[in-house]
């Protein structure tokens, strides 16, 4: 496409990561609200997220990409983009979510956000494609507490089914065992599996309010969070939490890659029963309404541009 970066205006900062700053901003000629989502010079992201977006258009739960924005000397060259316009999510995400709340989420939200997560990593994985990055600041939030995948920074299209592809990337936290020590883990190895565990970090995260596998406020540096992902035992809801809820993330959270349930087994799962789906959004859409509530009464709060 021609797009050009003049085409946008800037209005607010959505949020900041590794990639570059995410704008609120709006397409000038035709008034359209948008992402823009900005990049370092030559960041090598850009491109691989320009390129999955491309290949995952029609996907469900993913955000969608609307132009790829060249950088000026990048439009012969091949270079990465300078920028993505991207679909506006006006909830933002579910860490900002979580940290407007100041608790934590209840069953019934996180399993709209589990149920809806799911369905768009059914719809990646049956493109190859793999997140490697699934944690709450990647997954945004539409109206009507309505869920999409975001952030293909750290993705991956699997070339063969069996590609290795346990590279460091995306945020170690929520990285599995089997990406962490690829060698210890070499008979099960399934790429896809990585994203379920990751699912089921984040998921533990929203209902306890913080990151499951460290102790609440320790700082999650490389050795603490590979000691406990790799040596300890996987995190679990506590005791009052569902039978449902506790038996969906040890199913997440099972430490062999070869025995966590798949995309489609978890699909089935009761915890993100389809006839319940419905409230389950309504749910979270009135989670989304109660934090933007309590934005307006303290202004400041919601300017931390936290993600
Ligand atoms: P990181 O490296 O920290 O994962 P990143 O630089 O790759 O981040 P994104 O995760 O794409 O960038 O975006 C950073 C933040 O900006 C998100 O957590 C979210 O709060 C906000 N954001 C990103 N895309 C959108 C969007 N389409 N609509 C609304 N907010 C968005
Ligand atoms: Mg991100």
């Amino acid at each position: 496409s021609d797009a050009r970066l003049s085409d946008y205006e800037r209005i607010s900062v959505l949020g900041h990561g590794n990639g570059g700053t995410v704008y609120k901003a709006r397409h000038r000629r035709s008034a359209q609200p948008l992402a823009l989502k900005l990049f370092a010079a030559g960041d090598l992201s850009a491109a691989r997220e320009a390129e999955i977006l491309m290949l995952v258009a029609d996907a469900p739960h993913v955000v969608r990409l609307h132009a790829v924005i060249p950088s000026a000397s990048a439009i012969a060259a091949g270079e990465a983009p300078a920028a993505l316009a991207l679909e506006l999510m006006p909830g933002g995400s579910l860490a900002g979510l979580l940290h407007r709340l100041g608790r934590p989420m209840g069953e019934r939200p996180i399993a709209a956000v589990a149920r809806q997560a799911l369905l768009g990593l059914a719809a990646l994985h049956a493109l190859r494609v793999v997140h490697r990055d699934l944690k709450p600041s990647n997954l945004l939030l539409g109206a009507d507490g309505e869920v999409k995948i975001a952030d293909f920074g750290a993705g991956k299209v699997l070339r063969r089914r069996l590609d290795p592809c346990a590279s460091y990337v995306g945020t170690a936290a929520y990285m599995s065992p089997e990406r962490f020590d690829p060698e210890a883990y070499s008979g099960d190895y399934d790429p896809y599996a990585a994203d379920v565990w990751s699912l089921g970090v984040a998921i533990l995260e929203l209902y306890l309010g913080h990151f499951p596998l460290l102790p609440e406020g320790q700082r999650p540096d490389w050795a603490a969070l590979m000691c406990a992902i790799c040596f300890g035992e996987a995190p679990e809801p506590p005791a009052a939490a569902s039978k449902e809820f506790r038996d969906f993330v040890a199913r997440c959270l099972e430490k062999k890659a070869g025995q966590r349930a798949s995309v489609a087994e978890l699909l089935e799962h009761p915890f993100v029963a389809e006839r319940d789906a419905a409230g389950a959004q309504q749910a979270l859409a009135a989670l989304v309404a109660e934090a933007e509530q309590g934005d307006r009464s303290s202004p400041t709060a919601s300017r931390a541009g936290y993600n």
